[in-house]
């Protein structure tokens, strides 16, 4: 019987996300192997690190794919050198800086016959597809979400969030729109968006959305300045009752029912699933949570916030 040889993986990016949830995923995912790193500070004890993703690809480590941990501002350059090089590329999310880049290697991944997965980490919270499937065929009526965390506790230090091309509020909020267009049968379009960028930054701390789903509207409120318990719910109205989905999808309360809560396992879906797009050639990429937060950019209201330090 002959097995499958594992994924030589590089891991390019180590901050944050990739010590708390991609470290760990890639250790108890056995078609993984984790064989280089890129990073321009960072270093894992044990595994060949480098200081960018070229000299990483130019190592001599038969790697066979990357993961791409870094902010999304830059990993256009990065992804497309990983596809220019033969390697299949897992994105975390955002996956670009803008919507044409992230469709550019779509492309070039395609053109290239490697697999490109963009993911979105939220999508795979407990309850997520156990709501998408109760919704399917309700009318919606009305949606609401609430995505209110604390940047300092969630992003300490991370100056980049608030730089041009850094997302502010809309990194977490992205989150929730991804969420939301897996969720919602008839997707979402923005109506109408504001935004409050401290003074002297380039992204904003705070921004409320109008949106669409069919007919029904959907209000969402986005808040980095969330102190105390932190709020990432979505509540859906429906003509069989309201849909409850909290704590970032795993919690689920539907009418008349007891909340259902089960284990958090969104990182080592992302990497199962990583496998099982290799193992069968397809890429994963879907723009519309991306697009969404374009748009809001493009049509926004804007007003100065006061000035925010870490
Ligand atoms: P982070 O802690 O700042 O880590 C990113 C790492 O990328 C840095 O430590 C840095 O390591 C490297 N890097 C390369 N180019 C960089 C640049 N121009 N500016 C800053 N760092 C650069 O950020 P993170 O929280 O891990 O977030 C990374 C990505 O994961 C983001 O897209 C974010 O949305 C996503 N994400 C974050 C979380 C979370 O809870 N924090 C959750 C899910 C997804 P070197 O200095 O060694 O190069």
């Amino acid at each position: 019987m002959t097995s499958t040889p594992p994924i030589r993986l590089g891991l390019v990016g180590i901050g944050k996300i990739a010590r708390d949830q991609h470290l760990p995923a890639i250790a108890a995912n056995d078609r993984f192997t984790l064989a280089a790193t890129a990073s321009r500070n960072a270093t894992l004890d044990g595994v060949p690190g480098h200081g960018d993703i070229a000299a990483m690809i130019a190592g001599g480590h038969d790697l066979d794919a990357v993961s791409l941990c870094t902010p999304p501002s830059g990993r256009f350059s990065q992804a497309a050198a990983a596809i220019d090089a033969g390697l299949h590329v897992m994105l975390e999310k955002p996956p670009a800086a803008t919507v044409p880049e992230i469709l550019a290697l779509a492309e070039r991944a395609k053109a290239r016959g490697v697999v490109l997965f963009a993911t979105w980490h939220s999508r795979e919270a407990a309850c997520i597809d156990r709501a998408r499937d109760w919704l399917a065929g309700k009318t919606i009526q009305a949606v609401r979400i609430d995505w209110k965390e604390d940047i300092r506790r969630w992003h300490p230090g991370q100056e980049w969030i608030l730089e041009a091309g850094g997302f502010g509020v809309f990194d977490p909020g992205i989150n929730a729109l991804s969420i939301a267009t897996r969720i919602l049968p008839d997707g979402l379009v923005l109506d109408a968006a504001t935004m409050e960028v401290p003074e002297g930054r380039a992204s904003p701390l705070r921004a409320a959305l109008e949106m669409k789903s069919g007919a029904a509207p959907v209000v969402a409120t986005f808040d980095f300045l969330q102190t105390g318990p932190q709020t990432w719910d979505i509540a859906v109205d429906t003509d069989a009752g309201t849909l409850t989905l909290s704590m970032g999808g795993s919690i689920l309360t539907l009418p008349g029912s007891a909340p259902e809560e089960a284990d958090d396992r969104e990182y080592p879906r992302l990497y199962a699933r990583f496998a099982e797009l290799i193992a069968t050639g397809e890429s994963d990429v879907d723009v519309r949570p991306l697009q969404l937060v374009a748009d809001a950019f493009l049509v926004a209201e804007r007003r100065t916030g006061p000035r925010f330090e870490f």
